[in-house]
């Protein structure tokens, strides 16, 4: 018998593919109807399965015995099925967020600690925080500590997000200002998509720890895994599974001047990599039709709004390989479109390499005094920078190196 995710509606989930790594076992989707649950738990093919929404308090009335940690959380996201048919209750979501502390700082007694959300992640969330000694506030939409008085905790060291907000589709939202929070030393998010939210985003260009919930996610597996096959298995190997996550989440984003290359080496890599090739450019041209007509017609700040809602769609994927436009750095508002969850990787050419056919920028400005006006703006959007003066073959191998 085989091992799974219990829910009511699983549409893309992470677990398959992380169990896959953690052990030699089948693990499959269970989608039950609420109508049918009492009768999945008890006569369901499942040695052992991970339950998630709405589940994770219903299961609790089947489970013969709980472990300390669910009972005292009162909800279950781990199910095992004992000799006797019987079941057996625990939380490992309560391992998972611990790790997600511990690699990032910890927290020491008697700090203070905001919490967003008053659901069952904030939960689990506070009760870890509360075993460390922490003073922990939740902040809840209704609650006595809210988002209008959450600014009178100035002496709050860590915040942690445990509501949806900002979490794909709805890229982009935030419930704090965190530059009114002068104590604070780390923000976590346990939201994993995107990989850096708003709140993310945020934390980052202010200088502080951040991290977000994807090693909760691999390190509650990790310990669920353990459970279903009665070994341990290391810190280090759940290390290497989040790393392996983290880069085939990731997109990979080409910046560079018009010509340096995006697109024949974005095909390249993409094929290399086994992932899907998007032209930004090929995307507007079905948008707006032929590039250069756009341009005549409605000028360029109209051609840069069509590029920017290209790039929020694009940049809200995962895994992609996207070759960019050579003017999207014009933008900023584009960096946190881009950065949220991709790789940014640009690519250098001399200048005397650069075609410029066809492209009216190029056409329009000297190369010179182009490259002059944009290389400052492709360093600030670069994660990595990578040379495509010889073959596109090369500029992969070259990418596949810095990665
Ligand atoms: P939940 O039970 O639905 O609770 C979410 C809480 O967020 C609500 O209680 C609500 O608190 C607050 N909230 C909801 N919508 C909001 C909005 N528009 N504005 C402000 N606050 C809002 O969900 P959950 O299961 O606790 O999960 C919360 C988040 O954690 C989700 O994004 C989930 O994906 C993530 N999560 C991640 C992991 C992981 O392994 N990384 C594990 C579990 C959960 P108030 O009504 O009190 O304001």
């Amino acid at each position: 018998m085989g091992f799974g995710l219990l829910g009511e509606h699983l549409s893309h989930s992470y677990s398959p593919q992380i169990h896959r790594e953690l052990g030699d076992y089948s693990y499959e989707l269970f989608e039950v109807a609420p109508s049918e649950l009492e009768s999945f738990l008890k006569n369901g093919a499942f040695s052992g399965l991970n339950v998630t929404i709405p589940y994770k308090k219903t299961v609790l009335a089947y489970c013969a015995e709980l472990s300390d940690t669910a009972k005292s959380m009162g909800c279950v996201n781990t199910l095992l099925r004992r000799g006797d048919g019987s079941l057996y209750g625990d939380n490992t979501d309560y391992h998972g967020f611990s790790w997600l502390l511990d690699r990032n700082g910890g927290i020491a007694p008697g700090q203070k600690a905001l919490v967003l959300g008053s659901g069952g992640a904030a939960g689990t969330v506070r009760r870890v925080l509360e075993s460390r000694g922490a003073q922990v506030i939740e902040i809840s939409r209704k609650g006595e500590n809210n988002y209008v008085n959450l600014y009178d905790h100035r002496d709050a060291v860590l915040l942690v997000n445990a509501t949806p907000v900002g979490m794909y589709p709805n890229n982009g939202g935030s419930l704090v200002d965190l530059s009114r929070l002068p104590k604070l030393r780390c923000v976590l998010d346990l939201i994993y998509n995107p990989c850096r939210t708003k709140l993310l985003l945020d934390a980052e260009a202010l200088g502080l720890q951040w991290e977000d919930g994807l090693p909760m996610l691999v390190a509650q597996a990790k310990r669920a895994a353990e459970l279903f096959t009665a070994s341990s298995i290391s810190d280090s190997r759940c290390e290497q599974i989040l790393c392996k996550l983290k880069k085939e989440m990731r997109n990979l984003v080409l910046i560079g001047m018009p010509g340096s290359g995006k697109s024949s080496v974005g095909q390249a890599l993409a094929a290399r990599l086994n992932r899907p090739f998007v032209d930004a450019d090929a995307e507007i041209v079905k948008e707006v039709g032929d590039i250069p007509t756009y341009f005549a017609q409605h000028g360029e700040e109209a051609f840069r709004q069509v590029e920017t809602q290209i790039l929020d769609r694009l940049g809200k994927a995962s895994g992609l390989v996207i070759a960019t436009g050579g003017g999207c750095v014009t933008r900023q508002e584009n960096y946190p479109l881009l950065h949220q969850n991709s790789t940014i990787i640009r690519l250098n050419r001399e200048l005397p390499l650069l075609p410029v056919e066809g492209r009216p920028i190029s056409q329009s400005t000297p190369l010179e005094e182009l490259f002059a006006k944009r290389d400052p703006l492709y360093r600030a959007f670069a994660d990595h920078s990578i040379n495509n003066d010889s073959t596109v073959e090369a500029a992969v191998e070259r990418i596949l190196e810095v990665l």
